[in-house]
């Protein structure tokens, strides 16, 4: 709920910001109307102009699987036809929240902007907030990146079928994978003759919370050891200290199995062994000690996750922050800590 609350006081932080630059701007250029509660109207109105049009780019996006091809051109200029709609309809409800000319409203606009941007790219985004866009399979089911579904033959939820785009050591075609909503996964065997749904489910799009560092079993948000510019989402399994192996599809802590909580519980974990030979951290006969700095991650696709059992532990310093919100697409909203 801590999160809620970063994302409530950010929203309100933002607007009330955008509020009083537009007010001065209006009190300098000695517009027609210059209360304060006509800048805050008009303020909000341009936080909801803005999330509508981001709704429509998210949407846009969502319409482009990765087997559809499309000019470079077209994305441009659809971001750009956006960027003017943003602009003139906020200088347009400047104008008439203030009662001014269309030159004066520009002119307090452009505070609006610099004073709310320089707020996002200064405190909530290093601080408190940043939204991620899924690209591959690895912590299938929870988060996706473009997919087919099916049905599960177990138990009769969605079965999700990843769009193959990251190869793990010793990987070919016969890792293809599927998953269901409750932790089923099927291989490339079982999945043959399986009912698959031809169209594409879009890539979901995470919410971080930087405020706080994930628990066992939360989603952490890193920068992957090997290549700090990458960022890794994974489920953290191994705290500060603890001693990890994975055996008989479950971690091992300090030597006690461990159940995933609640609608986890199903989620099952393969040996890097399994996949990769020997050369692997956290085996049962070579667990690994972990310092006192360092996670061990997991993703949920375990037959398709590049994770801690192939790279190693991760140091606290890479941690950004905590997995918090899956926001989009709406079907599959949800708070995940
Ligand atoms: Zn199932």
């Amino acid at each position: 709920m801590a999160f809620i609350t970063c994302i409530v006081l950010s929203i309100l932080a933002l607007t009330g910001i955008g509020a009083a630059a537009i007010w001065l701007g209006a009190r300098w250029m000695h517009a027609g109307r210059t209360r304060f509660g006509a800048a805050l109207v008009a303020a909000v109105l341009i936080l909801l102009c803005n999330l509508f049009l981001l709704t429509v780019k998210m949407a846009w996006d969502d319409a482009h699987p990765p087997n559809t091809h499309l000019e470079f051109d077209t994305r441009i200029a659809r971001s750009v036809l956006l960027a003017i709609v943003g602009l003139v309809g906020s200088i347009v409800i400047i104008k008439v929240a203030m009662k001014t000319s269309l030159a004066k409203a520009a002119f307090a606009w452009l505070l609006h902007g610099v004073a709310g941007l320089g707020f996002a790219v200064l405190v909530v985004r290093p601080f408190l907030l940043e939204s991620y866009v899924i690209p591959a399979a690895s912590m299938a089911p929870t988060l996706m990146g473009w997919h087919h579904t099916a049905v599960c033959p177990r138990c009769q939820q969605t079965l999700r079928v990843p769009h193959r785009t990251r190869a793990l050591p010793g990987d070919d075609k016969r890792l293809t994978v599927a998953i269901c909503d409750n932790y089923h996964s099927f291989d490339y065997y079982q999945l043959n003759g399986m009912e698959i749904e031809e169209s594409w489910q879009p890539q979901d799009r995470l919410m971080a919370d930087k405020t706080s560092m994930p628990g066992r079993w939360q989603l952490a948000v890193f920068k992957y050891p090997d290549d700090p510019t990458e960022t890794y989402v994974k489920r953290v399994v191994g705290l500060p200290g603890e001693e990890v192996w994975i055996d008989d599809g479950a971690v091992w802590i300090n030597g006690q199995r461990q159940t995933p909580p609640g609608e986890l519980r199903d989620l099952e974990y393969l040996s890097g062994q399994t996949i990769a030979g020997s050369e692997v951290y956290g085996r049962k006969d070579a667990p690994l000690l972990l310092g006192p700095n360092e996670y061990f991650m997991l993703g949920d696709l375990s037959r398709m996750s590049s994770d801690s059992r192939f790279w190693g532990p991760v140091p606290r310093d890479a941690i950004i922050g905590v997995g918090a919100l899956r926001y989009w697409p709406p079907s599959r909203w949800k708070v995940l800590d």
